[in-house]
């Protein structure tokens, strides 16, 4: 069995924060152990706790769309989420749940070792970025620690906003140059000054 996969066992038995107690199940996310991109979500709504996958609901199927645009499916990606198992009523995670959760997360990012992180909504992006404001980056990549972060909003707040799911579609778009981009960085050269600022567009 693959660490991956192990991890993913750990995760379901998991007792490490409250979230535990309210949980149906963990969501210990899904993809393919060699996807070039990571999306980061925030935690598991009702319809993932019902059946321990992420993203599997309206903003799921919002997500698809977004791929589909790209000519992407959800099968080609690895898809998780900041705390694995749901916040009741889908109240926001606290700090010490995802303090508590943090490990598996750092874990699964060591283990994908992916191009590219594509964090959506504010409590991913703020592992990166915790003072930044996400209407002022999404949709900038930012190299960090060898692979690009991409800060999106969350299609759960995109989905009925028109003016943020046209930024989401946009940032989307430009997903398959920044995945050309990366290929094209020279990890080999010593980094220009301004080689954490990446300005690709
Ligand atoms: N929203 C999230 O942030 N994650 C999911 O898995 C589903 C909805
Ligand atoms: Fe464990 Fe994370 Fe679930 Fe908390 S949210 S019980 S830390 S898997």
């Amino acid at each position: 069995m693959s660490q991956l996969s192990e991890l993913a066992l750990e995760i379901a038995d998991c007792k490490k924060c409250i979230l535990s107690k309210s949980r149906t199940k963990s969501v210990p996310g899904e993809g393919p152990e060699n996807a070039a991109i990571m999306f980061i979500g925030e935690g598991p709504g009702f319809h993932e706790d019902k059946q321990g996958r992420p993203f599997v609901g309206a903003a799921g199927q919002f997500l698809e769309e977004l791929l589909a645009g790209i000519g992407m499916k959800r099968e080609d990606v690895f898809i998780g989420n900041v705390v694995k198992c749901r916040p009741p009523g889908n109240r926001d995670p606290m700090p010490d749940e995802i303090e508590a959760c943090r490990f598996y997360l750092d874990r699964q990012i060591e283990l994908l070792n992916p191009k590219v992180v594509v964090t959506l909504g504010r409590y991913s992006m703020a592992r990166w970025f915790p003072n930044a404001k996400i209407s002022a980056i999404h949709g900038q990549p930012r190299k960090i620690e060898g692979r690009l972060i991409v800060p999106m909003f969350h299609p759960a707040a995109a989905l009925h906003q028109p003016s943020l799911r046209k930024d989401v579609e946009a940032d989307f778009q430009k997903l398959p140059e920044i995945l050309t981009q990366f290929e094209q960085l020279d990890d080999t050269q010593p980094p220009p000054p301004e080689a954490e600022q990446l300005s690709l567009f």
